[in-house]
């Protein structure tokens, strides 16, 4: 049998590292090396997810815990100002970061696979993680060769600061790679109210809805004469990112470099 992954996690308090926690503890084929957070140091790391005593207590000492836990992987959620530090304080102890912290800079991001390189260490830079959001974005291009008319609607909670979301303005870019630039609806078209039509990009409209109570959701609604066809995907809690994070911890053992995007791990 092949040896588990040992899976170091920093951000281990937050929202998105106590899932990656329960991931860890869950899957057979890995085993937490460290817990990394500020907040919670301290305590046992199965005990802050509801999972019962695991044996590791988290620390807040991120590069003590890369120099002597014996890591394979640091799976990172935190913030875009602690992200690129824990990336490059991993490549340097030889353990292969696998980031879902959004923020990175292109440059940065080509930093860091340089270090990689010279490593001989696998990394992994994913945005979204997940599968069926990358799913939605490719079937939307490939459908959008043959209805070039369309509109997106994003919905997320009431509490998220941009607009429209990151996953809508990677489909609008996605879709324009496969559609001439092309403006929709009526020349005289006017709005009595403004934004009533929503943001406009390469002549197609991005909606985002904004109400409590909504994780995140996105449709894309393509119509031609006679036809309509919606392709919609609906996110209802974090867990929902756990498979392409697995996925992610899986595949880095396999590569050298850092790789920017969970799509390249999908046929
Ligand atoms: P969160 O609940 O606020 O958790 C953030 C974590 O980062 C906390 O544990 C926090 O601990 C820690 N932290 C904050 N500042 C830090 C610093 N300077 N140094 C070290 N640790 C620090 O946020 P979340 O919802 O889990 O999201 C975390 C990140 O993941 C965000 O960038 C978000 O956009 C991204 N995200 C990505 C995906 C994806 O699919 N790739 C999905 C969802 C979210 P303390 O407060 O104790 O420091």
């Amino acid at each position: 049998m092949n040896r588990r992954i040992r899976v170091a996690v920093s951000g281990a308090g937050g929202r998105m590292g106590k899932e990656v926690i329960k991931l860890v503890l869950q899957d057979e084929g890995m085993e937490l090396a460290a817990a990394i957070d500020r907040s919670s140091h301290g305590v046992d790391a199965g005990g802050l997810v509801g999972l019962g005593e695991a044996g590791v207590r988290v620390t807040d000492d991120l590069e003590t815990a890369l120099a002597t836990a014996g890591a394979d992987v640091l799976v990172d959620f935190t913030t875009p100002q602690a992200a690129y530090t824990n990336t490059s304080l991993a490549i340097k102890y030889g353990v292969r970061p696998v980031i879902g912290t959004t923020g990175f800079t292109p440059e940065q991001i080509g930093e860091l696979d340089e270090q990689c390189k010279e490593q001989g260490i696998g990394g992994l830079i994913a945005p979204n993680f997940s599968i069926g959001a990358i799913l939605l974005m490719r079937f939307a291009a490939q459908a959008a060769k043959y209805f070039p008319h369309l509109e997106i609607i994003e919905y997320h909670g009431d509490q998220k600061l941009d607009a429209p979301s990151g996953t809508a303005v990677k489909t609008a870019e996605m879709i324009s790679e496969v559609r001439k630039e092309m403006k929709q609806g009526n020349p005289r078209e006017e709005e009595t109210i403004e934004g009533a039509r929503g943001g406009y990009y390469n002549g197609f409209r991005i909606h985002s809805v904004r109400l409590p109570g909504i994780f995140a959701q996105e449709e894309v609604v393509f119509g031609d004469y006679g036809q309509t066809l919606k392709i919609r995907h609906d996110s209802y809690e974090r867990a929902g990112y756990m498979p392409g994070v697995k996925l992610g911890i899986e595949k880095v053992m396999g590569y050298t470099g850092m790789i920017y995007g969970f799509d390249h791990f999908i046929d």
